[in-house]
């Protein structure tokens, strides 16, 4: 059992325990959304102590520097004493431009910080409303080709921040906005290797992004992206992707309905099938997955069973808040 300072209290954390169950479980009001380490909204403060290194993975080295670490993801051995994130550190105020409706379930949400930004597209933000509530979204447009930031959200039954997004977010609206994180980016050093790209649901907006970055940096190498729903209906950007493919000769678009509805053009499949069963040997190939976790999860470990390196596999998971047991989060 080793000791958790938090606002002047003590708290316990069990052996093998993380600090936010240990805290959530003593009833400590926080922010957390994946509770796997990778959405960052959970993001608090070592003061004194330290924490280990496994809870600092993919913070940006600025916030590792600060001794910013991820409470979902660390285990303690010592005792800790710690506290919120300090906003102005973590959080930039901004608002939003415009919600713009791409398909029946998804919303682009462009948005204008109110400070400097620099991101990639295919980064991720926190976006956090004024009552505190925050959820992680992927950046869909690509700097220098669009003014603003936009992320794509999709509407999940019963979600507290998609639906607010759906219900009328207006333009004007204040939120915070913490980031940019993830790795999930293109990075031009070998600009003639092959991409191979599989997405699902919102996922589609940080990959199109990706491609498009990528091309507008000389990428000579072909790019294969398969978008899977289940209804042709939760295809979006279809008339960019095919104007995108007419105009470079090495960019493909491959939607994929996995339901009973496939139209013309669109392969009968879920977009990780097709996208493995034309390409079944990815030796030497960059990957980048995201959407849906257990997609996301599944394409990871099957892109590496045909060959592809673990360093070249680029994977944003979208991992959801477990709601059964809500913490009120
Ligand atoms: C790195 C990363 C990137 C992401 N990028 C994107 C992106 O670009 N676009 C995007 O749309 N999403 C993205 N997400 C997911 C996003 O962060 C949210 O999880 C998603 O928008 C759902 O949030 P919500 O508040 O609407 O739903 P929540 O309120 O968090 O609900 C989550 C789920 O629980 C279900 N649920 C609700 N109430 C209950 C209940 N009582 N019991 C059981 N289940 C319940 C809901 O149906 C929903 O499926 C990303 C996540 C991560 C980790």
């Amino acid at each position: 059992m080793v000791q958790i300072f938090l606002d002047g209290q003590a708290y316990d954390c069990g052996p093998g325990e993380n600090v936010l169950d240990a805290l959530l479980r003593q009833d400590v009001a926080l922010s957390f959304s994946c509770k796997k380490g990778v959405c960052q909204s959970c993001l608090m403060k070592v003061d004194a102590g330290e924490a280990p290194a496994a809870a600092q993975e993919g913070l940006r080295d600025t916030l590792r520097e600060q001794g910013y670490f991820l409470p979902c993801v660390c285990r303690p051995s010592t005792a800790l004493k710690i506290s919120r994130p300090d906003d102005a550190a973590a959080y930039l105020p901004a608002r939003v431009l415009a919600v713009e409706p791409l398909a029946e379930t998804i919303r682009r949400v462009f948005f204008e910080p109110s400070a400097a930004f620099q991101y990639r597209a295919g980064q991720f933000v926190n976006m956090r409303r004024r009552d505190g509530l925050a959820r992680t979204y992927s950046l869909a447009t690509v700097p220098g080709q669009e003014p603003f930031p936009g992320v794509d959200v999709k509407l999940m039954p019963g979600g507290r921040m998609s639906n607010w997004v759906f219900d009328g977010l207006t333009p004007g609206t204040a939120l915070d906005i913490q980031g940019p994180n993830g790795a999930c980016y293109y990075v031009p050093d070998r600009p003639d290797q092959p991409i191979l790209m599989i997405g699902n649901g919102s996922g589609l907006g940080a990959l199109a992004a990706i491609a498009r970055d990528a091309l507008a940096q000389g990428h000579t190498g072909p790019i294969d992206l398969y978008h899977g729903t289940r209804y042709p209906a939760g295809l979006y950007l279809r008339g960019e992707l095919a104007l995108l493919a007419e105009t470079a000769a090495n960019f493909r678009y491959h939607p994929c309905v996995s339901g009973p509805e496939a139209g013309d053009g669109q392969r009968a499949a879920r977009a990780d099938d097709a996208a493995f069963a034309d390409h079944p040997d990815l030796t030497g190939r960059r990957i980048f997955l995201c959407g849906h976790a257990p997609m996301v999860n599944g394409a990871k470990r099957a892109a590496y069973l045909a060959g592809a390196d673990l360093a070249d596999i680029y994977a944003d998971p979208y991992e959801l808040q477990d709601r059964r047991h809500d913490h009120a989060a």
